[in-house]
């Protein structure tokens, strides 16, 4: 079945007619140009932006509390030690079940345009695969509305927590897309060794590789080059990524420029986080460099964290104006970086809206890419491979 989506304006541009054939999209042409034929299915957007459709880089779907009932959140200090302190008891709270909680959460996701989400699973003994079987689970049943990829995250470290190293392991014996590591040196205080794991088993099932890194100055300077090494013996470009990078907040003129260029020279992509606690880091500078970045959604309504609800749109939102971006061009970018940016970051497809791609769009009011950014509006609709998956902000049924 065709579907024809009339009067549609791509990222602002004027009003074309979107013809839709085998999930992809097969025409684009000026506003009332397109012919239905028996059988297709119009829809008319009446001059809605169309966006490829959102990438989530960075979530922790396993651990979001969406939809129970609030905990209200006590932990004051800003260490990872409570960081751990609270995730172990999050685990311990009487919720439902991890794959419930997890689901919930992708929804809301979703329906809030993001078609691609690569989704983190904490692992360590205790939980040991819990997290990573739901979420394998879940990545089969939501294949209709999204592409998921699952990493397995040593979320408490690997060698402070001995027995993980072998789940890890299982983990991507068992269909994990993708493995994890947590602040090689400043958390495990072995990076050498963490290298070695993670590099190791990432070579060894062919997966991808991520670090999450909360190491300042020149300690987090110094680990992502000895990433970048590690990226570019095993030829592994294109197949790295790293997280939060809080090295990057308040880099010296002479730091940014060792860590843009062993970022793009390796073929490192960078999970940009937006925290409240730190300033955003130049992402415009890194662009320039050649860095491929996406955005994420991060822990969100973890015990944690009470921020973040899945949206990426809203996230462009928070980094523009932590950034205090006000062009239209920054704000375009920070769209790119929600959409075609972010495919290209985590490997996928270009995703843009073009004759040839894949139908995976995001519809939504408004005048301009610069208005939704700075005043993100509900979806109107989300379209995985040409099919409609959500409506005005809600999932729609897959069969639509
Ligand atoms: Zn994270």
């Amino acid at each position: 079945m065709r579907r024809l989506l009339l009067n549609g304006r791509v990222e602002g541009a004027e009003a074309t007619d979107i013809v839709i054939a085998d999930g992809r999209i097969a025409q684009i042409v000026p506003a009332g140009d397109a012919r239905a034929e028996a059988g297709d299915e119009v829809v008319d957007l009446a001059g809605q932006l169309v966006l490829p459709g959102f990438v989530d880089g960075h979530s922790h779907a396993d651990k979001s509390m969406w939809g129970e009932p609030w905990t209200r959140r006590r932990s004051i200090d800003i260490t990872m030690d409570q960081m751990f302190e609270d995730t172990l008891e999050q685990w311990k709270l009487p919720q439902s079940s991890i794959k419930d909680r997890a689901r919930r959460f992708l929804h809301k996701s979703i329906a809030a345009g993001s078609t691609t989400i690569r989704a983190y699973a904490d692992v360590f003994p205790g939980i040991d695969l819990q997290g990573v079987h739901a979420l394998l689970e879940l990545k089969e049943e939501l294949a209709p509305l999204a592409d998921i990829r699952v990493v397995a995250f040593p979320q408490l470290g690997i060698l402070r927590m001995p027995g993980t190293e072998d789940l890890l392991e299982q983990a991507l014996k068992d269909g994990a897309d993708g493995i994890g590591g947590l602040d090689p040196a400043a958390v495990e205080r072995e990076a050498t060794q963490v290298l070695d794991i993670v590099f190791g088993l990432a070579d060894k099932y062919q997966v991808a590789a991520d670090f999450h890194a909360h190491e300042v100055g020149e300690l987090g300077v110094w680990l992502v080059e000895r990433v970048a090494e590690r990226t570019r013996a095993l030829g592994m470009a294109g197949k790295v990524s790293m997280c939060d990078v809080f090295a990057l907040a308040e880099p010296s003129p002479e730091q940014f420029e060792r860590l843009s260029h062993a970022f793009a020279d390796a073929g490192i992509a960078f999970s940009i986080g937006v925290h409240g606690l730190l300033p955003v880091p130049d992402v415009k500078g890194l662009h320039d460099a050649g860095v491929a970045m996406c955005l994420g959604s991060d822990s969100s309504r973890s015990l944690w964290s009470p921020w973040g609800d899945g949206d990426i749109l809203s996230r462009a939102m928070m980094m523009s104006y932590k950034s205090y971006w006000r062009t239209d061009d920054d704000l375009e970018l920070a769209a790119r970086l929600a959409t075609s940016l972010g495919h290209q970051a985590l490997g996928a497809a270009a995703r843009s809206v073009e004759v040839g791609e894949v139908a995976d769009l995001v519809v939504l009011p408004g005048e301009a890419v610069a208005e939704v950014v700075v005043q993100p509006v509900p979806r109107s609709l989300v379209l995985k491979g040409g099919v409609v998956v959500a409506r005005d902000g809600e999932l729609a049924s897959v069969a639509g």
